[in-house]
């Protein structure tokens, strides 16, 4: 048992240290074969055709929102209870962020709320799947039909989850979906993400936006020659992390049974208001927030009692840089009100059930 708990902690063993040093010792750190070997195995566990490994998530985001052809005077739609990412990348395209409110029992994105914010200059939805629950992908798809309208989601929190009987990262609703490995969430490689595609012509984007717009195709192929069509960057993968990757992404079906049995674990014997899991979702858990009343309060007796929660999230429309945009508190309601009463658990495959009981008796001890 331990005496401080994180919210989040990554689980690494001895085969991910092996599958890492292996790597490191051979004669490709980076452009190596282990980064296509992982995107082939993402593409297998999700159903995707097509997947691009990236320095990370927020990477991953900006290079969707650059494939899917966002740019000033654009506009484009996702979550304010987000980390800054899923909205940032709207910005880094010169477009402009716009939010829809969330449906309270799951904290995600309310398809009806999208409806309401849908201008001629929009281009883009980017659901995303908070806490690890899908979104309501169908009613999200449905949108983007009648408006001609690209969906990326955000799925930082939520690989291994499901959305009725599709993967998230399968695509089936959506263009793009974006992937965070970083050590908190569910599977890691350090710092990283994947994006994942069925469409072959974003996929060819998303290839050469992550390495600087350079082409290499037809005859060049066999030369020294490429061509730079378009302005990218460098938001490689290396092969180490690759290698992390493909070693984590074989447990992570083990790592979701475990989270589940965790979250079943607070439901059943904490009592205390969580978000719901609708019909359609199967989640694998990344966070368990609770609803508390006196959040601050909580927040620091919490922290003397050795748990160290975190906040999940503080509203974006209400970060000082996104007020150029108009925005204000009060803006989204549904928003606000669960940002002032969540506060998230631990929830984390290392936690045993001694570790489960001492949290849920240091939290009644708060309350
Ligand atoms: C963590 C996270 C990101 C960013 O992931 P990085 O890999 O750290 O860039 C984006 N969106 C959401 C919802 C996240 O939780």
């Amino acid at each position: 048992m331990q005496n401080k708990y994180g919210y989040g902690h990554q689980t690494i063993d001895e085969t991910d240290i092996a599958a890492v040093a292996e790597v490191i010792g051979s004669d490709f750190l980076t452009c190596g074969p282990n980064v296509k070997a992982f995107e082939q195995a993402i593409c297998d566990y999700t159903g995707a055709k097509y997947c691009v490994a990236v320095s990370n998530a927020t990477a991953g985001l900006h290079l969707a929102a650059m494939a899917a052809g966002l740019q000033s005077n654009d506009e484009a739609i996702t979550s304010p209870i987000t980390f800054l990412s899923s909205s940032n990348c709207i910005c880094f395209t010169g477009a402009t962020p716009v939010f829809a409110d969330i449906d309270p029992e799951t904290a995600n994105i309310d398809p009806q709320e999208i409806k309401k914010h849908i201008t001629s200059k929009t281009r883009v939805l980017i659901p995303v799947h908070f806490a690890g629950q899908s979104c309501d992908m169908e009613a999200i798809a449905q949108i983007a039909k009648e408006h001609n309208l690209i969906v990326i989601e955000d799925a930082a929190h939520a690989i291994g989850s499901e959305y009725k009987s599709t993967k998230v990262g399968s695509c089936a609703f959506s263009d793009m979906t974006v992937f965070s490995f970083h050590p908190v969430k569910t599977i890691t490689t350090g710092e990283g993400g994947a994006v994942t595609t069925n469409s072959k012509e974003l996929y060819d984007k998303l290839c050469a936006l992550r390495e600087h717009g350079v082409h290499k195709d037809g005859e060049m192929a066999n030369t020294w020659e490429y061509e730079m069509r378009e302005l990218g960057y460098n938001y490689r993968m290396t092969d180490f992390q690759a290698a992390l990757g493909i070693s984590q992404l074989k447990k992570l079906d083990k790592f979701k049974a475990r989270r589940r049995e965790i979250v079943e674990f607070y439901n059943h014997n904490l009592g205390l208001p969580h978000l719901i899991e609708k019909d359609f979702s199967t989640a694998c858990f990344h966070l368990y927030p609770i609803l508390v009343d006196n959040r601050r309060d909580f927040y620091f007796k919490a922290r003397e009692k050795g748990l160290n929660l975190q906040i999940h999230y503080i509203p974006v429309h209400t970060q000082p840089y996104y007020a150029r945009f108009g925005y204000k508190k009060g803006d989204y309601p549904k928003a606000e009100t669960y940002y002032e009463q969540c506060i998230s658990l631990p929830l984390y495959p290392a936690l045993s059930d001694d570790d489960l009981n001492e949290i849920i008796k240091r939290i009644k001890e708060i309350l």
